[in-house]
């Protein structure tokens, strides 16, 4: 297995990043979790075959593809995949090792994810109108698009107009700091 010259593979490293991530090599290359997912149309490779990349040690061509950004989290690949592969929580360890690199899919949005956790970290819950400015300074089409969705949203009290705060944001923050503190700590 190609090694990163610092002693571990990239299979092993996203292994070891992955809560039960050592079960990767048990991946039978069945293609059930790329016929399961919503979003496989739009990746540049299917799961099944970002594993076998892996395991192949193609760190560049699997940290710059846009399938872990295309991921929506819904965890089908997750309950089907019949060795038990922790899909989704691969999918979250490729994004933070992208991140960590600055070698990202242009897919991957990086400002307004930024601004989503930014709302959540001041509030203590994301600010939908505020998320969809964002984006819309990005996109204006979609705002075209989706202005009158947001405007009903608004008028049937489905989106606050304004940030609403939960009421122990001293308790969440200590929570976020502690996770930042592990997550520095964590070697990907
Ligand atoms: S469903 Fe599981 S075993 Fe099958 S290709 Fe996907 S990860 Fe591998
Ligand atoms: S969790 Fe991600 S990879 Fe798995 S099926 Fe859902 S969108 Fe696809």
């Amino acid at each position: 297995m190609p090694d990163n010259g610092a002693g571990k593979s990239f299979y092993e490293r996203v292994a070891a990043a992955t809560p039960g991530g050592d079960v990767l090599m048990k991946c039978l290359q069945c293609g059930t979790c790329g016929g399961s997912c919503p979003s496989g149309a739009d990746m540049d490779s299917t799961p099944r075959q970002l594993f076998a990349m892996i395991s192949a040690g193609m760190e560049d061509e699997v940290l710059s593809s846009n399938t872990p950004w295309y991921c929506v989290s819904c965890y089908y690949c997750t309950v089907r995949c019949p060795q038990e592969i922790p899909i989704t929580m691969i999918m979250y360890t490729l994004k933070r090792m992208a991140l960590a690199r600055g070698h990202y899919h242009k897919d991957a949005h990086i400002n307004w994810s930024k601004s989503f956790t930014n709302f959540v970290e001041l509030n203590g819950r994301s600010f939908e109108l505020g998320a969809m400015t964002l984006f819309g300074l990005h996109n204006p089409f979609a705002i075209v698009k989706q202005g009158g969705l947001g405007v009903q949203m608004i008028t049937k009290g489905r989106m606050p107009p304004v940030p609403e705060r939960i009421r122990n944001m001293p308790q969440l923050t200590a929570i976020l700091n502690e996770a930042k503190r592990i997550a520095e700590e964590e070697e990907v």
